[in-house]
């Protein structure tokens, strides 16, 4: 890795003046790499720097385009500020700076250049400590290299040459002294030369995909009494286990965290050197058998791969490459195992070497297991190893912490016991702060310390360089005042009227066809990667300032959220609103953006119902949200409803609420409500679309009724 870190930090500064009297094939591989990044001829200045007029970034989401021509005008920009989530920061704006941002810059690149002169830590270590200051600071920063649009910032730009310089590395001088030819001459439409062709169509990179699958039966496949003590920690658990496995694969192919694409929701993307092609079979190998070892069938890594030659680079071209790596992502999930060969059977199917036996059964994931125990003294109910982690090693220190500490050691096999000896088996070890100190257990070669949100106070780890990383994570749990995530009976107790819950999915409408057309003819990598981290910034990270909003303040029990879509469970009470609350503030985001949107579904269910059929159940009724012609609309009361036309239930809810809870009766109030629905839905399908209805003012003569006799009920009670 040593000898690497230098390609990897000359293209993550994408510094060719630097290296160019130093050596000519690292300048001229900087050079060729920073090409292949942008997809298209640079512009005069190198970048916005050197600019005479520092600007500000365009939002991604105004270059989408699915039906009509890309907006030409009116964009929105985001502001010159270090990332943090704050809407002043994160929510892109019309108004654009007209005065020169100079010093707004040279804030900015002060900060970057405090982390570039710090030098004590390893070279791994203050490479990745020096790619998070890049995303903080140059996030916004437009890399100018396009000759018109300013949409592609700094560090997107730079972490991909990067990525590219890396793997191009292995050629020769002569090979890549040839290509910056054919590529240059390519972009700049000048004659070409023999052979210009071949070179152009020969790959040079390989896009990996890693996904794991079993990840919704995993988390929500548990008995319901102890769902609200695990279910959180379950997920987190996928988050560590998708990081521990992608730092595996990195350690493998000896690869920087630069190469690193996208990671988050269980899958993550890479670029790798052509070379890595013949080590990936053993890599995922040795993956399967670990996960085989710990988790049995249930999870399992697909890894899917395209090699990209350097005219898929170029813009337009690279959502085809893109296409065919979720292909052959696809092909691996058919085909899970094969990559064991030969022991493939008795690794399998030697899984359940002691079943039958009722006191080895974990009542919590039903696993048959050797090291099941009670979970109380004298208690009836036992849990196994993994799931008493999942509830006292995650789930009970998450909620009050927001840090983590990541620790990385050489891989060593481990017993199948709890959740913290099956990442270290892959080389990770966790550990949460004490004091604000972190302490591994055993001596590690270096350290990352995850913030789930913006952070002042860093933890320290002593004896180990460490990299300090900003993971947004929407970490919530309701808490009771006794310091103890509160039970799903408990919390159901806080909603109105009905102590029920309601169960919320919600997703991106149609984002994989966003991905692979909205770009068009400016798709390029640095292009699709600044529109998942934009993405991923809204639910990893914006979500959470939702819900700590007053009104859901200790409310929302956050299951999961992260890429596109999200799941959370609160009193039944307060999801439509919160659910009407983040398609708003998605729709201001994506910059009212007529082809973002977002579907969702709520469920009700007790507080003793099973988990993995609520999760069902929700994710049904968004399918039928997702039905309604253009979709952008919410499944609620087995209904799927248009936003707009949602409205118009939610301006009541209150009086909804405060009736139900009044009259103690919500069976007459959901009973008026269903009506009101299929009112609704006949009036609709008379003239095709929705009209004003009887349905409405019916419902709001019968709810005026309904609060008269709350009323009076609540005086005869004042009087008696
Ligand atoms: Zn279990």
């Amino acid at each position: 890795m040593e000898k690497r870190i230098p390609i990897a930090l000359a293209g993550l500064l994408n510094n060719v003046r630097e290296v160019a009297e130093q050596d000519e094939k690292f300048s001229e591989l900087i050079a060729l790499a920073s090409k292949l990044s942008a997809g298209e001829q640079a512009s005069q200045t190198k970048n916005a720097l050197e600019n005479q007029s520092p600007q500000q970034m365009i939002s991604i989401f105004d270059r989408i385009s699915m039906n009509e021509e890309p907006r030409q005008n009116n964009f929105h920009y985001l502001p010159l500020a270090p990332l943090a989530l704050d809407k002043s920061i994160i929510f892109a704006k019309v108004a654009e700076f007209k005065k020169p941002q100079t010093a707004t810059y040279e804030s900015l690149l002060e900060e970057l250049g405090n982390t570039i002169i710090q030098t004590k830590d390893d070279d791994v270590t203050y490479l990745e400590n020096l790619l998070v200051a890049m995303q903080r600071t140059t996030w916004c920063i437009p890399a100018a290299y396009s000759h018109s649009q300013l949409d592609v910032s700094l560090y997107d730009h730079n972490r991909m040459t990067s990525a590219l310089a890396m793997c191009l590395a292995e050629k020769t001088a002569e090979e890549i002294g040839k290509l910056l030819g054919a590529v240059t001459r390519n972009y700049q439409n000048t004659p070409k030369e023999n052979g210009d062709d071949a070179l152009l169509k020969k790959p040079v990179a390989l896009l990996v995909g890693g996904d794991i699958s079993g990840v919704q039966d995993f988390i929500y496949t548990i008995s319901s009494k102890q769902a609200a003590k695990t279910l959180r920690g379950r997920s987190f658990y996928l988050q560590l286990l998708t990081e521990a496995v992608l730092r595996y694969v990195l350690r493998e192919l000896d690869l920087p965290v630069t190469n690193v694409i996208y990671s988050g929701g269980g899958h993550f993307y890479l670029l790798a050197p052509l070379s890595a092609k013949e080590n990936l079979d053993k890599i995922q190998s040795e993956i399967s058998k670990k996960l085989l070892k710990h988790h049995g069938i249930g999870l399992y890594l697909a890894v899917g791969q395209a090699e990209v030659s350097a005219w898929g680079f170029q813009k337009g071209n690279f959502p085809d490459y893109w296409k065919q790596m979720h292909a052959d992502l696809n092909r691996a999930k058919r085909q899970r195992y094969t990559e064991l060969k030969g022991d493939m059977h008795s690794k399998v199917f030697a899984l359940n070497e002691h079943g039958g036996n009722q006191d080895a059964t974990c009542s919590i994931c039903g696993r048959e297991s050797k090291d099941t125990e009670p979970i109380k003294t004298g208690s009836d109910d036992r849990h196994c190893g993994l799931c008493k982690s999942f509830a006292e090693n995650i789930g009970k220190d998450l909620p009050k912490s927001q840090f983590v500490g990541l620790g990385f050691a050489t891989p060593k096999e481990t017993e199948r016991k709890s959740a913290f000896d099956a990442l270290r088996s892959f080389g990770m070890l966790v550990k949460w702060p004490e004091k604000n100190k972190i302490q591994f257990d055993e001596s590690v070669e270096r350290a990352v310390v995850w913030s789930l949100d913006d952070a002042e106070n860093w933890p320290s780890v002593k004896g180990t360089s460490t990299a300090y990383v900003t993971r947004y994570t929407v970490n919530l749990i309701p808490m009771n005042s006794s310091g103890y995530p509160k039970t799903f009976d408990e919390l159901q107790g806080k909603a109105h009227g009905m102590k029920r819950l309601g169960v919320l999915r919600m997703d991106v409408d149609d984002l994989g066809n966003i991905f692979s057309k909205g770009l068009g003819k400016e798709a390029t990598l640095a292009r699709l990667s600044a529109l998942s981290f934009q993405m991923s910034l809204f639910f990893e990270g914006w979500l959470k300032r939702i819900c700590e909003q007053a009104e859901y303040k200790n409310l929302i029990y956050a299951v999961y959220a992260g890429g596109d879509d999200l799941f959370v469970i609160g009193p039944w009470d307060k999801i439509p609103g919160l659910a009407q609350e983040i398609s708003d503030s998605f729709a201001e985001y994506t910059n009212y953006h007529p082809d973002f949107h977002i579907s969702g579904g709520m469920a009700f269910i007790g507080g003793k119902y099973p988990v993995y059929q609520a999760a069902d159940d929700a994710e049904g009724i968004l399918d039928m949200a997702k039905d309604l012609s253009g979709k952008n609309a919410f499944g609620f009361l087995e209904q799927p409803w248009k936003w707009d036309d949602f409205i118009q239930i939610s301006y009541g809810f209150e009086l909804i609420c405060s009736i139900v809870d009044e009259l103690d009766g919500p069976k007459a109030i959901m009973q008026l409500l269903r009506e009101l629905t299929v009112e609704k839905a006949n009036c609709q399908r008379k003239d095709g679309r929705l009209k004003y209805g009887p349905w409405m003012w019916q419902g709001t003569y019968r709810i005026y009724r309904m609060e008269k006799r709350a009323k009076r009920k609540h005086q005869d009670e004042l009087a008696g």
